[in-house]
């Protein structure tokens, strides 16, 4: 039997690299991480599509390369990039992932944290359905920490400092989660689920 890690609402299975409950739906952009790939890192990231809309079903099919590139004039901008994220948490702080954990998901693109290029090949990425300079929902606050929580206890060697901004990682090239993005907040959260957990 694989080992399953409870922690709060969520549960880590190291051997899939499946968390529960979400709501699974695999995408075609991933591949397996290098032979070193172990984990060093969460990124979060924050998308919106249309930019500044929630809400739609527009996110999901833009992992699954299902988007209708016509149907909005951002999505020419973004016409055939094939990205992916570990994990999407909605503003009603529905858990979606698209990745196993164990597996490489395509969304820091060229990127460096603590002098290693490449962030993806030893990251979980995490995108909060959002936009730079709106504030996040309450409900993503509730479900990140438990996420990170999950997270950190299946894969001990990361823990809260091992977690970065993709501003944080790609400097100048991307901006998300954003300014709004209460980092604080999270880090206090985080910090109390530990202590109602010891
Ligand atoms: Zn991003």
């Amino acid at each position: 039997m694989p080992e399953v890690i409870m922690t709060g609402d969520f549960t880590v299975n190291p051997e899939t690299g499946l968390i529960n409950p979400a709501r699974l739906c695999l995408s075609p952009n991933r591949d397996a991480r290098p032979d070193d790939g172990a984990l060093e890192l969460v990124v979060l990231h924050g998308i919106s599509l249309p930019p500044g809309q929630f809400g739609g079903p527009e996110i999901e099919a833009f992992f699954l390369n299902k988007l209708d590139w016509n149907a909005h004039p951002y999505f020419v901008e973004i016409h055939g990039m094939e990205v992916s994220a570990h994990l999407l948490i909605r503003r009603d702080g529905d858990l979606l992932q698209f990745v196993p954990f164990n597996e490489r998901a395509w969304h820091a693109g060229q990127s460096h944290f603590r002098g290693h290029s490449n962030c993806n090949d030893f990251s979980i990425g995490i995108e909060l359905e959002g936009e730079d300079e709106t504030n996040y929902d309450d409900r993503q606050y509730n479900v990140l920490p438990a996420v990170l929580n999950a997270l950190t206890t299946a894969y001990p060697q990361l823990t809260m400092r091992e977690l970065a901004g993709h501003s944080d990682v790609a400097p100048g090239r991307k901006s998300d989660p954003g300014p709004a993005f209460d980092w604080l907040r999270l880090y206090n959260a985080v910090e109390e689920l530990r202590e109602k957990k010891d």
